[in-house]
C-alpha cells in the first residue's frame, strides 16, 4: 500500500452538467494521492430512473427520457468528438426506453435497480472522459465487479468479505498511475443482477471501497463547504464544523444529516479512515475532517449540532393488558419486526407506548411501510392511534446526559411549540424531539439561534 491513498467520491451536483465535472476532474488531478473516484448520476436523473421505473405511459416516458438525454448529451457536447462514447451513451439510452417500457407492464424491484444503475453508469463513462482529455491516465471500472451485496433490491446489504477479496483481485495490481473511475450507488448480487444500496448511497460505496483498498482517507465532494451545525438550507446563520467525531457525525447522519449517507461512516469508524467532506464548487474553501475523537484537538462540545428528519409517523398503541404485564412490548416489537418496521424513537407510559417510523422510504422502491396486515396484526394485542405529518428534530451533542442545564436551554427556547414527543437519556450524543412537520424549520431556526448563535 502507499503511504497516501484517496478514494474521492462526486455527488449528483458535482457531476450536473460539463463546468461541474469539469470542476470535479481539477479536484482529482489536483491532488496525485487520488486513485479512484467514486460518482453519483449526474444531479436529477436518479429522480427520473425512479419515475420510469415506477411504470409510466408512452407521453411521461418520452418526456422523461428526453430530458435525461439532453442532460447527458450538454456534456457529451462539449468534449472533443467521440463517436464511440456517444453510440455508448446512446445504447444505454436505447436500453432504458426498453427498461421503461417492461416497467410500464409490470414493475419489479430487480427491473428498478437495473433501470436506476444506468445513471451511474454514464455519468462515470463521461467523466473518464473529461480526465483523458485533460490528459490523465484513466479508465472506467464497473463497481459491480467488486460490490458484491446480498440481493435486496433497493436497498442491498453489502457483503464486506467478498467486496474486499474482489477488489483485491480486480483493483490492487492496476498502474498506480492510473486513476480508477468508478460508480456509487450500485452493486451486484451473487448471479450477476444489478442491485442498489438506497438513496443516496454512492458515500456509502466510497467509505465500502475505502475500506476494501485500505485508503488513507475518504473524500466526499458534494454542494456544500462541509457539514454544518444544521442543514444550511434552514438557516443562514448554520456554521461549518471544522472537525468532528466520527459518533457525532453518525448521529448527524442517522438523524437526517443528508450531507453524509448513514452508513458511510460504519466502514471508516471500523478502519479508521478519516472522512473528508468539502465542495466540489469551492475546493478553496476547505471543509470538515471526521475522525475519531482522539484527532480532535478542540474540546468536544456539548452542543454539536441540528438535524431534521421529515415524515414521521407516530403510533401510540393503549392496552390494559401492560398494566403490570409482562411480555407487551415483545409482543409489539416481534410483530414490528415481522413487517420488517424500524423503530426511532420510544417512550412508554403505564398503558401506552408511542413510537415513531420513517415513512420517507429511503430504498428505491418505496413502498409504503405501513401495510394493513401491520395494523390487523397489532390491533390483535392493542388499539392503535397514528399520528402523521411529523418531524423528528435531534438536537446532537456530548455529555448531553451527565451536563447541568441541557433541558432547560432546549426546552425553554420552545415555549411557541407543541413538541409531542421527547427521548432522552438512550445515548449521551442526543437529545430527541417531535414536532409538527409546519412548525420544523422554525423549530430548528429557534434552536439554532439559541444554541449556536
Ligand atoms: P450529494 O448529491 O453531493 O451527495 P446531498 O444533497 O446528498 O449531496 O447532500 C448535500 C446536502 O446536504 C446539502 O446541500 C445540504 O442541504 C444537506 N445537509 C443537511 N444537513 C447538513 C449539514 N448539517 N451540513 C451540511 N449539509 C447538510
Ligand atoms: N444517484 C443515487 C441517488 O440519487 C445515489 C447517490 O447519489 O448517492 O440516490
Ligand atoms: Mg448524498
Amino acid at each position: 500500500m502507499e503511504t497516501s491513498f484517496i478514494i474521492a467520491k462526486f455527488g449528483g451536483t458535482s457531476v450536473a452538467d460539463y463546468p461541474a465535472m469539469v470542476n470535479s476532474a481539477n479536484i482529482v488531478i489536483a491532488n496525485p494521492n487520488v486513485k479512484v473516484v467514486v460518482l453519483s448520476a449526474s444531479a436529477g436523473i436518479t429522480n427520473l430512473l425512479v419515475a420510469l421505473a415506477e411504470g409510466r405511459d408512452i407521453n411521461i416516458r418520452s418526456k422523461h427520457i428526453a430530458k435525461i438525454q439532453s442532460i447527458q448529451y450538454s456534456i457529451l457536447e462539449n468534449l472533443p468528438e467521440n463517436p464511440a462514447l456517444r453510440a455508448e451513451i446512446d445504447q444505454i439510452i436505447a436500453n432504458i426506453a426498453s427498461l421503461s417500457e417492461a416497467a410500464s407492464l409490470a414493475t419489479s424491484p430487480a427491473l428498478t435497480d437495473e433501470l436506476v444503475s444506468y445513471g451511474e453508469i454514464m455519468s462515470s463513462k463521461l467523466f473518464v472522459e473529461i480526465l483523458k482529455e485533460k490528459q490523465k491516465n484513466a479508465i472506467w471500472f464497473d463497481v459491480r465487479k467488486v460490490m458484491r451485496t446480498d440481493d435486496k433490491f433497493g436497498k442491498a446489504v453489502p457483503k464486506i468479505d467478498e467486496i474486499k477479496q474482489l477488489c483485491c483481485a480486480h483493483l490492487k495490481s492496476l498502474n498506480p498511475e492510473t486513476i480508477v473511475v468508478t460508480q456509487g450507488f450500485i452493486g451486484s448480487e451473487s448471479t450477476g443482477k444489478t442491485t442498489t444500496l438506497g438513496r443516496g448511497g454512492s458515500d456509502y460505496t466510497a467509505a465500502l471501497l475505502g475500506e476494501a483498498l485500505n485508503a488513507t482517507q475518504i473524500d466526499i465532494w458534494t454542494d456544500v463547504a462541509g457539514i454544518y451545525t444544521t442543514d444550511p438550507r434552514i438557516t443562514s446563520g448554520a456554521k461549518r464544523i471544522d472537525e468532528i467525531s466520527f459518533a457525532e457525525a453518525a448521529e448527524m447522519a442517522t438523524f437526517g444529516a443528508k450531507v453524509l449517507h448513514p452508513a458511510t461512516l460504519v466502514p471508516a469508524v471500523r478502519s479508521n479512515i478519516p472522512v473528508f467532506v468539502g465542495s466540489s464548487k469551492a475546493p478553496q474553501e476547505g471543509g470538515t475532517i471526521v475522525y475519531n475523537t482522539h484527532s480532535i484537538k478542540s474540546a468536544l462540545p456539548s452542543f454539536r449540532a441540528l438535524a431534521l428528519r421529515r415524515k414521521q409517523t407516530l403510533l401510540t398503541l393503549t392496552s390494559l393488558n401492560m398494566l403490570h404485564a409482562q411480555g407487551f412490548l415483545a409482543n409489539v416489537f416481534t410483530i414490528l419486526a415481522k413487517h420488517n418496521i424500524s423503530v426511532d424513537l420510544v417512550t412508554t407510559s403505564e398503558v401506552s407506548i408511542a413510537l415513531t417510523i420513517d415513512t420517507t422510504g429511503t430504498n428505491t422502491n418505496g413502498n409504503s411501510l405501513l401495510t394493513k396486515a401491520l395494523f390487523d396484526e397489532l390491533s390483535t394485542v392493542c388499539h392503535v392511534e397514528v399520528e402523521e405529518d411529523l418531524a423528528l428534530i435531534a438536537i446532537i451533542g456530548n455529555n448531553l446526559t451527565t451536563t447541568k442545564g441541557i433541558a432547560k436551554e432546549v426546552f425553554g427556547a420552545l415555549d411557541d411549540f407543541i413538541i409531542r414527543l421527547c427521548c432522552y437519556g438512550a445515548s449521551t450524543h442526543n437529545l430527541c424531539l417531535l414536532a409538527r412537520s409546519n412548525d420544523a424549520e422554525e423549530v430548528i431556526k429557534v434552536l439554532h439561534k439559541t444554541i449556536f448563535e
